[in-house]
């Protein structure tokens, strides 16, 4: 079935009105990368980067992420390399770092909440990923925001990080995109608002499923509520495209609805410019893209 979708792989898909669609791979180490490199991907749009944390007994250190950022940016030839930054906490766990018992951790301190309680953690991983950033075509983005305030407070420890390596004279690509996941309600209602500070949206439609429907995504008893296609949820999706193109900037999806064939269309007629979906999706994604523009 995936060879007979060999051909569609490599294809580049273009919208009815000629905008290019990027179909992109959510990533989670380099070997994944190696995958979806042969499985056609124009790029990665989500690397979830807490399973190089996650696979270890200690934190990674500053050079070993440089390290493995630089190898991805060099393996992608200049194509996107959207690197999330740590996103642990909710069902994530790491052994070296005590997260407080939570009665509701995917309510708690998660993700970019935990980062900036942890700015060293945090700054470790940007100077990483700023260093690496000259080698190819990075962009940075955050996840699981909620509020101005904690984008503006990572976007400071970012400005933070570019001035030590300023003085250090260590070189980094000064245009770096940097962009935000919209994954929460209360994000894409004020959509508006964080289009006017950021380079791009990615829509984690995982997360949004979960929090607009009261429905917690890993627990399988209720997982018939779990609608990504709910009209709550397409409409914060539309709202969030929407505000992203007001402001001129690209909006992405890197959810698993980015790759499910009854959504296609719609997301298409919504103006989404990216689809990022897992390894094993790619060219079938490509494939149905192609289909619902051709018809
Ligand atoms: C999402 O929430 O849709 C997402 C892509 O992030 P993750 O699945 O890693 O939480
Ligand atoms: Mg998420």
């Amino acid at each position: 079935h995936v060879d007979g979708l060999a051909h569609t792989a490599h294809k580049k898909v273009v919208a009815k009105d000629g905008r290019p669609i990027c179909v992109a791979a959510n990533i989670g180490n380099l070997e994944d990368l190696a995958k979806a490199l042969k499985n056609g991907a124009d790029g990665v749009g989500l690397f979830r980067t807490e399973l190089l944390y996650m696979e270890r007994t200690q934190m990674p250190s500053e050079e070993e992420q440089f390290v493995i950022y630089k190898e991805a940016a060099e393996m992608l030839e200049g194509k996107p390399l959207t690197i999330r930054t740590l996103d642990v906490g909710g069902d994530k766990s790491l052994p070296y770092l005590k997260i407080p018992k939570e009665d509701n951790p995917f309510l708690g301190l998660r993700a970019i909440r935990l980062c900036l309680r942890e700015p060293d953690i945090f700054k470790t991983q940007l100077r990483a990923i700023l260093r690496a950033s000259q080698y190819g075509n990075i962009h940075i983005m955050f996840p699981m925001i909620s509020c101005m305030e904690e984008l503006k407070k990572a976007k400071h420890l970012l400005e933070v990080c570019r001035q030590e390596l300023d003085r250090e004279n260590i070189r980094y690509d000064r245009f770096i995109k940097v962009g935000m996941m919209i994954e929460l309600p209360a994000a894409a209602i004020t959509a508006d608002d964080f289009a006017k500070e950021v380079d791009f949206f990615s829509i984690g439609t995982n997360d949004l499923t979960q929090y607009t429907l009261a429905v917690d995504r890993m627990n399988e008893s209720i997982s018939a509520l779990y609608d990504s296609m709910h009209p709550a949820v397409l409409k914060l999706i539309r709202m969030t495209i929407d505000a992203a193109h007001r402001a001129s900037i690209p909006c992405c999806m890197c959810g698993e609805l980015a790759s499910d064939e009854r959504a296609a269309a719609l997301l298409l007629e919504y103006g989404l410019d990216e689809f990022s979906v897992s390894l094993g999706a790619i060219a079938e994604t490509k494939s149905i893209l192609l289909k619902s523009i051709t018809t």
